[in-house]
């Protein structure tokens, strides 16, 4: 059974979405490293490594399902941002996004009685209570022990 046309459109949005996310925390990446802190910098790589993973895996299962891809333009992302916690503050409510873009993504495949979509699907679902939880938890901290405290943070986020 190949994928929908609904679905292809969908796994084509989510690709993109992907992409801009991994540029966004590139760009706070970018951000940390211009003030020397290399720990946040160093998890927004891998974060953005991480998605940019999903947009992998995402194009591959819609090919091997039939379905067309086209790699779009992404749009400009953010460059600056007040501190950390209005960082972290922007990767919650982001991640919160994302999670709302894959739950949409796993209503149409129901819709489609597709069960492959609906599985491959899954994983992401369970991820994104991961993301949205991890990136809670550093804004917690992050409000909770303030910017006096940014090195500690720095050298924790620097082991991941
Ligand atoms: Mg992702």
């Amino acid at each position: 059974m190949e994928l929908s046309q609904k679905l292809t459109e969908a796994f084509n949005a989510q690709v993109n979405a992907e992409m801009w996310s991994a540029n966004l925390y590139l760009s706070m990446a970018v951000y940390f490293q211009k003030q020397g802190l290399n720990g946040f910098a160093h998890w927004m790589r891998k974060q953005a490594s991480e998605e940019l993973e999903h947009a992998e895996d995402m194009i591959n299962f819609t090919i091997d399902r039939g379905g067309d891809i086209q790699i779009g333009q992404v749009n400009v992302v953010p460059t600056a941002w007040g501190n950390a916690i209005e960082v972290f503050e922007n990767v919650y409510k982001h991640e919160c996004h994302v999670s709302q873009m894959i739950d949409n993504l796993v209503n149409i495949a129901e819709a489609d009685k597709d069960h492959a979509s609906r599985d491959f699907l899954f994983k992401y679902v369970r991820e994104q209570v991961e993301e949205e939880s991890t990136a809670k938890s550093i804004l917690e901290q992050l409000k909770a022990y303030g910017e006096c405290h940014i090195a500690i943070m720095d050298n924790k986020l620097s082991k991941r």
